[in-house]
C-alpha cells in the first residue's frame, strides 16, 4: 500500500526522486557541518527545469501548475533534502511575472529559466519593522531616472547566491499616504553588481542560524537602482508581495508535507528494526500512537495543501486555504519530528541518523515566512469577522 497514496503528476515524482538519489544523507550532512550551500543540488535542479517550472513556456519555463511545483518540492523533502536553497525562485519569480511589463519579462525571465540569473533573493524583512511590513524603513526616493536606496534588511536567505533580489522600500512616508497599504515599491536590484567593489552599496553578512539556510542580514547604502527595475506602479508594491504569499505558503507546506513524510517513514523503519525488551519498540502503543497520530495530521493538512493549490490554480481567493494548508503542514512536520526524534532515543540525536537536522529543518516553517500567531490573525480577522488584534 502507497501509505501517501500521491496520485497526481507520477512522472515528475518519480524523475524528482532518481534526481535525489544522487544527494543523500551524508551529502546533506557535510554542508550542515559547514554551513555551505548544496550548489551541486541547485544545479542539478536547475538544469532539470524543475526551478522554472512555473516560468510560462513563452519566456522559456515548463509552464506547469502550482500543483506540480508542490509535488517537485514534496518530494526533494521526502527523500530527506531540502528545497529553501531556491525554492524562493519558484514564486519570486511571480511578482515579476504577473506585474512586471513585457520589457521586465523578457529580460529576466528567459535568463532565470535558462538557469543564467539566479533571483533567489527575497528582501522584506527588517530588523525594526518584524512582522508589521508597512513599518519597513528601508527608503527608496526617486532621482531622475533612478532610485536611490537606503536601509537594512534582515533574514534575506541565499543572497549570496543570487543575481538578483526581489526589493520591498518605502518609496513614499508613511504620514503621506491616503491608505496604509500604499507607499511601499518592488524594486529587482542587481546584487552581483551591487556588492561589487570597494566600497559596494550593498552588504551582505550571513547569518549563522541552527539550521543551513544561508540567510544574511543586508546593509543599503547610496544603492541606484534604474527606474526600469521598478515592478507595476510605484507605490502598489506591498500588494504585489501580497499576491505572491499564497503561492509562497502553498509550496512552503508541499515542503512541509515532504519532511512529515520523511520523518514518518524514518520513525516507522526504526521502531519495527530497533529491539528493546526482546521486542520490537514498535510493538510498544507509547511508540506508535505519536508516529501513528503525526500521520493522520500529515494527511489531513495534505488534503488542505491540495485544496489550496486548486483554488489558486482556478484562479479564486485561497488566502485562508493557503494560509492553513502552510499551518496545519508545519504542525505535522513538527509532531512527525518530534516522533521520530523520541522513537530514535539517544540515537535521534547522533548526526548520523540525520534526525537531528531534519529535526532543526522543520521547525523553522512555524516562524518563517509567516508565523502560526499570524495566521490565526489572518483567520480570525478575515474568515470569522473577530475584532483585528494588531
Ligand atoms: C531562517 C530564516 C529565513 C528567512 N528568510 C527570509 C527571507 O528570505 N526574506 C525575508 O524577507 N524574510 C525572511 N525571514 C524572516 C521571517 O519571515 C520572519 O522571521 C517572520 O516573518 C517573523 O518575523 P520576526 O522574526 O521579525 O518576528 P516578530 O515580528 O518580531 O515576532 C516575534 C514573535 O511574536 C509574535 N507576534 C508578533 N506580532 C504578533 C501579533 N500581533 N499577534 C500575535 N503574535 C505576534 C510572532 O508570531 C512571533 O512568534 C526568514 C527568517 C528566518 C528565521
Amino acid at each position: 500500500m502507497n501509505k501517501f497514496e500521491d496520485q497526481d503528476f507520477p512522472e515528475i515524482r518519480e524523475a524528482v526522486r532518481a534526481l535525489c538519489a544522487d544527494y543523500q544523507g551524508d551529502y546533506w550532512r557535510d554542508l550542515d557541518r559547514e554551513r555551505a550551500y548544496p550548489q551541486a543540488f541547485v544545479d542539478a535542479l536547475t538544469k532539470a527545469g524543475y526551478l522554472a517550472a512555473l516560468i510560462p513556456e513563452a519566456y522559456g519555463g515548463s509552464g506547469l501548475p502550482l500543483s506540480a511545483a508542490t509535488a517537485i518540492l514534496e518530494e526533494v523533502h521526502t527523500s530527506g533534502g531540502n528545497g529553501a536553497a531556491c525554492h524562493a525562485q519558484m514564486y519570486t519569480m511571480g511578482t515579476i511575472l504577473r506585474h512586471g511589463n513585457e520589457a521586465q519579462k523578457q529580460r529576466w525571465l528567459p535568463e532565470i529559466a535558462a538557469g543564467r540569473l539566479r533571483l533567489q533573493a527575497f528582501g522584506v524583512s527588517e530588523p525594526t519593522s518584524g512582522t508589521d511590513t508597512l513599518s519597513l524603513t528601508t527608503t527608496a526616493r526617486r532621482t531622475g531616472d533612478h532610485y536611490l536606496v537606503n536601509g537594512q534588511k534582515v533574514w534575506t536567505s541565499r543572497a549570496e547566491y543570487s543575481d538578483l533580489m526581489i526589493l520591498l522600500a518605502r518609496t513614499t512616508p508613511k504620514a503621506d499616504v491616503a491608505r496604509k497599504g500604499e507607499g511601499l515599491s518592488v524594486l529587482v536590484v542587481d546584487l552581483k553588481a551591487a556588492t561589487q567593489g570597494e566600497k559596494p552599496p550593498v552588504v551582505v553578512r550571513p547569518i549563522r542560524t541552527m539550521l543551513n539556510h544561508a540567510t544574511t542580514e543586508v546593509f543599503i547604502s547610496d544603492l541606484r537602482v534604474p527606474v526600469e527595475n521598478l515592478i507595476g506602479e510605484e507605490g502598489r508594491g506591498f500588494r504585489y508581495i501580497l499576491d505572491g504569499m499564497n503561492a509562497e505558503r502553498i509550496l512552503i507546506a508541499s515542503e512541509c508535507l515532504g519532511d512529515a513524510r520523511w520523518f514518518i517513514e524514518k520513525a516507522s523503519a526504526y521502531a519495527k528494526e530497533r529491539r528493546v525488551f526482546g521486542r520490537a519498540i514498535g510493538q510498544n502503543q507509547g511508540v506508535q500512537f505519536p508516529i501513528a497520530r503525526a500521520y493522520a495530521q500529515a494527511q489531513a493538512a495534505t488534503l488542505m495543501v491540495r485544496q489550496a493549490a486548486a483554488l489558486f490554480e482556478a484562479g479564486q481567493p485561497c488566502g485562508a486555504e493557503a494560509n492553513m494548508a502552510k499551518m496545519l503542514a508545519s504542525e505535522a512536520s513538527w509532531a512527525a519530528a518530534e516522533s521520530c526524534l523520541q522513537t530514535h532515543g539517544g540515537y535521534g540525536f547522533a548526526e548520523e541518523y540525520d534526525v537531528e537536522r531534519k529535526y532543526r529543518e522543520a521547525r523553522l516553517y512555524q516562524v518563517a515566512p509567516i508565523s502560526t500567531n499570524l495566521i490565526l490573525a489572518y483567520l480570525a480577522e478575515h474568515v470569522l469577522g473577530l475584532p483585528r488584534s494588531y
